[in-house]
């Protein structure tokens, strides 16, 4: 197995999208093969040494960040094992680009939804971090599709997981045998979930639950995910998507009320797979590089409807006379029904968190970038309530994400050290908040090493040491993922 030692060739390797500076590690390692990342692990094993597992490193937490110990990067295992078209189902390496697994699929007329905005991530990235996204509105997270692991464990053995196969008892214990045959026995954490639409913060629990729930999202800490069998579904005959601007930010949160209840109430026809939001300091922020952005607007929305040949009209009038309602700038907005322009769309969406983290970059401070989702029932007030603090703290920010699932990104944009102080400080002061009206600390982006405290905050020692449990169980040397989700500092 290849592996690099020079500094230099070391360097891309200590740090991801989230800027989280001080990574360090002895070499990386590039497994070709499921064998190749099970004898990495039992040599790492045996010497105590800790692995960090490297997808695409666009996560934005700081999950494949290794402070000391080998980094295992899956770039050289990404081949697309298969497609059945027929049972709609991929088996891929964990290295598989997403753009290039959503490609494939599309030639065979099918269609994979996990649609987490940065498409260079490995498909392997985004189910250890149960990654969403715009279109989880409709079509949920990660976790959805995945219905079948292959995980190389610490020890270097392999745990073979499907779908419906392993089921806990009622009081969320479960047993895994590994293909060497032993058993290990799990018990799944006793915290009550925050009723969110979406959260990925902590291992998965429920009572029962599925094994392969826990891996999914458990952020490299518990295995090597090293092949992945996916769910897929038919490819939509067509879209109808829109950016639509307000003038005014109640008629624009009134439109998403309205399109999320339609949305939701299969009967009537209308329903978005995505619903977005820009608010006015983000459609300042990428002006340049979309100058035809109408002036003076409070925010804007955008939407994607998937429609047929025989429903196209009606849901066309559906969306206007709703817009109308809610007096969006129809003049100014945009709206598309070809690949081609839906396409720009999606590149005005996605301009806006690489600016972000080129600004966060150019001014030499750390990501300070919320991931929270709080329930519908305090959306509203809780955006209020940040927006309120930002303005007063006169620090440069933006505010955009998946507002149809309560979810927002407020990227802080401090200039100097003393406004990345007070930008750590007022993010504290939304974590309590987000706490407080019932949320999740981080509903897409992971905890990584980066929110380790926060998750501490949310959850508390108690949950904690029952999440540290189960790693013990599965990782007994603790080697995997150091420093992701469970700080040791916060550990009995
Ligand atoms: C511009 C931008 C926009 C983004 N928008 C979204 C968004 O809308 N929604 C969203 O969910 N995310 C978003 N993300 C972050 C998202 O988490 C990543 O894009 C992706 O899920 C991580 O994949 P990766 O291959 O880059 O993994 P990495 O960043 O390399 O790793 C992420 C974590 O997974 C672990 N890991 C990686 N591969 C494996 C494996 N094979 N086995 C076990 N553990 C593994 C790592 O150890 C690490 O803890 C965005 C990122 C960027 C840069």
């Amino acid at each position: 197995m290849q592996a690099k030692t020079h500094p230099e060739e070391l360097i891309n390797y200590l740090t991801d999208a989230s800027n989280m500076p001080g990574g360090y590690a002895e070499r990386v390692l590039f497994p070709q093969t499921a064998a190749d990342v099970a004898a990495a692990l039992l040599d790492a094993s045996d010497a105590g040494v800790g692995v960090t597992i490297a997808g695409a490193r666009t996560g934005t937490v700081g999950g494949a960040i290794p402070f000391g110990g080998v980094v295992i990067s899956m770039e050289r295992m990404n081949r697309i094992v298969s497609i059945d078209k027929a049972a709609m189902t991929a088996t891929v390496e964990p290295g598989v680009i997403l753009a290039d697994l959503a490609k494939a699929v599309e030639t065979e007329g099918l269609f994979y939804p996990p649609d987490p905005t940065e498409w260079s991530c490995q498909v392997g990235g985004t189910v250890a971090t149960n990654a969403s996204g715009a279109r989880s509105f409709k079509y949920g997270a990660t976790r959805d599709y995945v219905i079948g692991l292959t995980l190389a464990l610490a020890d270097g053995d392999f745990l073979d997981l499907s779908r419906d196969e392993n089921i806990s008892d009622e009081s969320g214990q479960i047993e895994l045998v590994t293909r060497g045959g032993r058993t290990i026995t799990v018990r799944g954490s006793t915290y009550k979930r925050p009723d969110v639409r979406k959260n990925v913060s902590g291992y998965f629990n429920a009572r029962p639950f599925d094994a392969i729930d826990l891996f999914i999202g458990s952020e490299g800490t518990l295995g090597v995910i090293t092949e992945i069998r996916l769910k897929l579904l038919p490819k939509s005959e067509s879209f109808f998507s829109g950016i639509v601007f307000f003038a005014r930010h109640d008629d624009l949160l009134a439109f998403v009320d309205d399109a999320k209840a339609l949305s939701f109430d299969c009967g009537v026809g209308l329903g978005a797979s995505l619903i977005e939001y820009f608010d006015d300091r983000s459609l300042a922020f990428i002006h340049e590089q979309f100058p035809e952005t109408p002036a003076g607007m409070a925010g804007a929305i955008f939407f994607e409807q998937e429609t047929t040949a025989e429903t196209e009209d009606g849901l066309f009038e559906a969306w206007n006379t709703l817009l109308e309602k809610h007096h969006a700038d129809l003049d100014g907005s945009w709206f598309t029904t070809t690949e081609q322009d839906r396409e720009k769309m999606r590149a005005f969406r996605h301009a806006l968190p690489v600016a972000v983290n080129e600004r966060v970059v150019r001014n030499g401070q750390k990501k300070i970038g919320t991931d929270m989702a709080v329930p519908d029932s305090t959306f509203a007030g809780f955006l209020k309530y940040q927006k309120q603090m930002l303005d007063a703290s006169k620090i440069d920010y933006v505010i955009f994400g998946h507002i149809g699932d309560c979810h927002l990104h407020a990227n802080l944009l401090p200039k100097d050290d003393d406004e990345a102080m007070r930008s750590r400080h007022l993010y504290g002061r939304f974590v309590a908040q987000a706490i407080m009206v019932g949320g999740t600390v981080s509903a897409e982006h992971g905890i990584g090493k980066l929110k380790s405290k926060y998750l501490y905050v949310m959850m508390g020692e108690r949950y904690l040491n029952e999440m540290a449990e189960i790693k013990r169980a599965l990782d007994p040397n603790w080697i995997l993922g150091r420093g992701n989700l469970l700080a040791v500092d916060d550990l009995q």
